[in-house]
């Protein structure tokens, strides 16, 4: 049971719920996008359980669906033996207990569109890799006209393909003007994301770490007009400690970027939002999980020693904020987490954020690796929400409207 489901619609949204999809061919984007090892396993299946609402709905239904997904990047332009999805499709097999079809032929060959002519109500088939098509990620229309041919209604689920406006992420929308929907996962995602940017209870904290400035500059401007706290961490926040003339030693930091931070600073001091630079750091005198450590005032980093985790101080100052809060942001993590001696910050934060939901709190967490760290933590379902896409719920905070999700709504 999640703490604080989000029950709010803020927009009308093309659900799948409501509708019974029995005898219709249904065209399903999905993110199977997977990890897989050198012999083609499956090392972890997460992506495509997260889709298996929405594709059990459909079959239960009596449609008979039409899987389009995308795998690895392949460069060539047509089939590729190392990027087939057909290890997917045989996984999906296990996880539906159904078959499900499969040919290694691409669309225009005749073999795909026969296979999904002849699908009955509850039968499935996967297309292969769609990115063997080179105008896949071009969003071509006539590719996007060919998918739309197989089906009489399109579903979008892959939400971590939704900031891409490609042929079946996006453009083959428009031959279902009337017949589009987002699945269960899509929903679900654009639901909690709206009511976060559009409805937020206040005090809205968001808490922003991670390596870099530069990959967190759109969000930190766009969170400026909408937040009352800001909460900097990670290795980032090293450049503005460096830009505010603190001693950082080794830490990461990016020169470049000091200026932005001291305009970024300044423009929180204009509209009210209240930033916190965490006051002590755990530094290490290596990068390494067996390096010496020791705490020292965030901007007193001696030369030598690089900055690795955020420290007890400035833990207990992000629980007393985090506690304050009616509704969370987190993205990045605190500290070096891949490393077990500098992860206590990240599971601080992590743990304070479970509490504050377990209160109440609405929080929402998204990033990669933040994402893994929460989970590695065993913490991620005590959270409101985790988002599945990375990238895509990066570029929704940046105030980008996605195309993904444009698509359905228009
Ligand atoms: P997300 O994927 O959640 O958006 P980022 O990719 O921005 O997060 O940042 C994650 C990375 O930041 C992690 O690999 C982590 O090791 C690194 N990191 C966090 N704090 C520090 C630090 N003090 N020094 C160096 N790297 C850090
Ligand atoms: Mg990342």
């Amino acid at each position: 049971m999640r703490p604080q489901p989000c029950a709010t619609h803020h927009t009308v949204m093309k659900s799948i719920q409501d509708t019974n999809f029995a005898g219709h061919k249904v065209l399903l984007r999905v993110d199977f996008n997977v990890p897989v090892d050198e012999n083609k396993h499956i090392t972890d299946d997460t992506r495509m359980r997260e889709s298996l609402p929405t594709i059990n709905k459909l079959l239960a239904d009596g449609a008979s669906l039409i899987i389009m997904a995308h795998f690895g990047r392949p460069k060539k332009g047509g089939f590729e033996p190392e990027l087939t999805l057909e290890p997917v499709a045989r996984h999906l097999e296990q996880l539906i207990g159904r078959p499900v079809a499969f040919t290694q032929q691409l669309l225009g060959s005749g073999e795909p569109e026969a296979m999904a002519a002849s699908l009955k109500p509850g039968e499935a088939m996967l297309l292969e890799n769609i990115r063997f098509y080179p105008e896949e990620t071009k969003g071509g229309e006539e590719l996007a006209r060919q998918l739309a041919a197989l089906g009489d209604c399109y579903v979008n689920d892959a939400f971590g393909a939704a900031h891409r406006e490609h042929s079946s992420t996006a453009v083959i929308a428009r031959f279902f003007p009337n017949d589009k929907y987002f699945g269960f996962l899509m929903e679900n995602e654009v639901r909690n994301l709206e009511h976060l940017m559009q409805a937020p209870q206040r005090p809205f904290t968001a808490i922003i770490g991670g390596s870099k400035v530069s990959s967190k500059i759109g969000i930190l401007e766009n969170l400026i007009d909408k937040v009352d706290n800001i909460v900097i961490i990670g290795g980032m926040r090293y450049t503005f400690t460096k830009a505010l003339g603190g001693h950082i030693g080794n830490s990461i930091c990016e020169d470049d970027k000091m200026e932005l931070a001291l305009e970024l600073m300044r423009r929180m001091d204009e509209r009210g939002v209240r930033y916190y630079l965490p006051a002590d750091s755990v530094v290490a005198d290596r990068f390494d999980n067996d390096a010496a450590t020791m705490v020292v005032p965030s901007g007193e980093v001696p030369d030598g020693w690089e900055s690795m985790d955020c420290g007890p101080e400035s833990c207990q100052m992000l629980r007393e904020v985090i506690m304050q809060s009616k509704t969370i942001l987190w993205n990045g993590p605190a500290g070096v987490f891949e490393m077990p001696a500098f992860a206590q910050g990240t599971r601080q934060i992590a743990t304070y954020v479970a509490e504050a939901c377990a209160a109440g709190c609405f929080a929402a967490v998204g990033g990669g690796d933040s994402v893994a760290a929460v989970k590695q933590m065993g913490l991620a379902d005590k959270m409101s929400y985790v988002s599945t896409g990375g990238g895509a719920m990066l570029e929704y905070l940046e105030g980008k409207e996605l195309p993904g999700i444009r698509a359905i709504k228009d």
